[in-house]
């Protein structure tokens, strides 16, 4: 098979194959061919990498990218290339009543791949705005299995699990209802559920020893209430390690509201680092404290993370956690997602929710991106 493709010279990492070095990537087509030295050939498109990362595709776990559909969202191109992601999975900005204007009117046309996670709610998250905000899960008569099934069945080939937001400000008096509705629909469908938990009712207990394995706690670095260490001393609750124990997986979603250093410092210092990390940007976040995905993973490497362990939870794990092999990965046959990053150094302020910031000497910057084996630049090379 002849290379179309070249990626010379980069800083290749991929967590998959416990690669970091020098070396190039060839692809054919919109898959990846091979991972290795001198791979340059004269019929293939080049591309210079000498000091830049080569990562597989980075996949953002946690956004709302149904812009103009509903008031959260973001336009998902826009975001993407600012963070040089190949693919947005969007948690539950559309229901069931909504998702075929979300399909044809953003998904489809979108350059990102788009895998959106179908919200309980018929209405998905309809009214999150800063002039009005309506809990989704709030009023059962928006919660219907029957409709839930019928769209997720209808598009199983896209729809990769089910979203619910439960606590006082997602599901209000509905409390932990939404969460048992979604649940079951899981059983029935084969698919993850993705758990967003605000503030309580319902408390951390009662929803997170639900979760099944494969099942996505986000924003699991939550500062308090329901926050999943006892900040005074640390102490990390026996229900967050039975949950890891289980095969659940644990999300950062930043968001507006949802990540505090002080909790992931706690929870870093038990070596409890996260499964996958994602921005969850919506209206409310994306002018700060979020931006994008690669400010969300700078943020893990000031906190201590290494690199390869932050492209790790944003390439290979959040692909798993979809239930996605084929991406992020550079393997040969997997798709040909790749992205191209420049880890800047300078003087960087990092905000978290609670407004602490940390201050940090370096930052990942997008250059460049591979998606279905087409590159495009995007700053830097
Ligand atoms: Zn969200």
């Amino acid at each position: 098979m002849q290379a179309n493709l070249i990626l010379c010279g980069g800083r290749v990492i991929d967590p998959v194959t416990d690669t970091d070095a020098i070396l190039d990537v060839a692809v054919s087509g919109n898959r990846i061919l091979a991972v290795g030295e001198n791979l340059r050939s004269q019929n293939a498109e080049m591309v210079d990498c000498q000091g830049f990362l080569v990562v597989p595709g980075l996949i953002d776990l946690h956004t709302h990218v149904y812009w103009g559909g509903t008031s959260i969202g973001v336009d998902p191109d826009e975001h993407a290339d600012k963070s040089a992601c190949t693919t947005l999975v969007d948690a539950g900005t559309a229901g069931p009543g909504n998702f075929q204007g979300f399909l044809r009117h953003v998904i489809e046309p979108a350059r990102v791949r788009i895998l959106p996670f179908l919200n309980i709610s018929f209405a998905g998250i309809f009214a999150f705005s800063e002039k009005v905000m309506v809990g989704e899960c709030s009023n059962p008569e928006l919660l219907n299995s029957h409709a839930l099934l019928e769209i997720a069945e209808q598009h199983s080939d896209i729809i990769a699990g089910i979203k619910v937001r439960v606590g006082r400000y997602a599901s209000g008096t509905s409390g932990i209802q939404p969460m048992l509705m979604a649940l079951d629909a899981c059983e029935e469908l084969d698919l993850p559920l993705m758990c967003h938990l605000d503030e309580p009712p319902p408390d951390r207990l009662a929803v997170v020893s639900r979760l099944r394995a494969g099942d996505i706690l986000t924003h699991c670095f939550k500062p308090f209430p329901n926050a999943p260490v006892r900040l005074r001393d640390g102490e990390i609750y026996r229900e967050i390690y039975e949950a890891r124990t289980r095969g659940v997986i644990f999300d950062i979603g930043h968001g507006a509201g949802s990540f505090s250093y002080r909790t992931c410092r706690a929870m870093l210092e038990h070596g409890f680092k996260p499964d996958t990390i994602s921005s969850d940007i919506h209206c409310l976040s994306v002018n700060g404290p979020v931006f994008e995905q690669l400010t969300t993973l700078s943020k893990f490497l000031a906190l201590g993370m290494s690199l390869n362990e932050v492209v790790d939870c944003s390439t290979r794990k959040a692909a798993d956690a979809i239930n996605r092999p084929d991406l992020g990965r550079l393997v040969p046959d997997c798709e040909a997602d790749i992205s191209i990053l420049s880890l800047e150094q300078g003087n960087y302020s990092f905000f978290d929710v609670d407004n602490e910031v940390i201050e940090s000497d370096q930052c990942l910057r997008p250059a460049g991106v591979v998606k279905a084996g087409n590159y495009r630049r995007l700053t830097g090379i």
